[in-house]
């Protein structure tokens, strides 16, 4: 083992060597996170679309069954008005059988005929309301029958991820925890510059081996000199052409 060390971020005195490894031991946890992330891919997101979708749905069904509600408060207090007019009628009937004169009669007269007047203006505006209720009542079906479709599919999809969370959670849990043990022996810059570099790639890899004398990574070609540094585990090394960190073959072996 090398005689240089270096001082890591937790205290502990950590060669290269040591932070190579902590680091590979890192990249395999986290390549395990990542798969368990691609076994529920889009899932979640699906499942909070639907829910957000269906909320949407439910929100306009709400408001339309209030506008329902007041149109209908609307018809009973036409239907009230209507009443009023009838009774007024009747009222003005009786006292049309004794007049006294016919300025009597005549204003008598035409209050009936106002009366009968408001009780068609009254019918007309129930009847434009009723229709108004009938659209609405077209639309909240045509809404109602969409939300049952997607609460359907919601009811799947979620079951679904219920199952796939079950299936993986313990694991993710697990992993996430060795991956945060694994952390401390990582200095914070070297951590950083993990996670950027993983960032890059969407196969997640920051940290490869070299495999026939080529980048694991990028598959370009590691020059000798270099590959002999790697294997010396002195200090961190790049691949130039794709800037993931290098660790020679038996480090790799050590590490599976
Ligand atoms: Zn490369």
């Amino acid at each position: 083992m090398s005689k240089i060390k270096e001082k890591g971020e937790s205290g502990i005195d950590v060669t290269i060597e040591k932070k190579l490894t902590a680091l590979l031991k890192l990249q395999h946890i986290d390549s395990e996170i990542d798969k368990i992330q691609i076994i529920r891919g889009e899932l979640p997101l699906e499942v909070q679309d639907l829910e957000d979708e269906i909320h949407g749905i439910e929100t306009r069904l709400d408001k339309y069954k209030g506008e329902l509600k007041e149109l209908e408060k609307n018809i009973s207090e036409k239907k009230a008005e209507i009443k009023n007019s009838n009774s007024l009628i009747k009222k003005y009937e009786t006292q049309l059988t004794d007049v006294k004169n016919n300025r009597e009669y005549d204003s008598l007269n035409k209050e009936v005929e106002y009366q009968n007047l408001e009780i068609l203006l009254a019918d007309k505006r129930i009847k434009e309301y009723n229709v108004s209720i009938e659209q609405k009542n077209a639309i909240i079906e045509d809404i109602t029958k969409k939300h049952n479709e997607l609460a359907k599919h919601f009811k799947q999809k979620k079951k679904e991820l219920a199952d796939i969370m079950e299936e993986t959670e313990k694991d993710e849990k697990r992993l996430l925890e060795q991956s945060q043990e694994n952390e401390k022996h990582v200095d914070d810059r070297l951590k950083y510059a993990y996670q950027r570099i993983r960032k890059n790639f969407k196969n997640g890899l920051a940290v490869v081996s070299i495999e026939r004398d080529s980048c694991g990574g990028c598959f370009n070609r590691i020059p000798p000199q270099r590959k002999i540094e790697i294997a010396q585990r002195k200090k961190i090394i790049v691949c130039e052409y794709c800037g993931r960190i290098l660790v020679d073959n038996d480090l790799a072996d050590n590490v599976k």
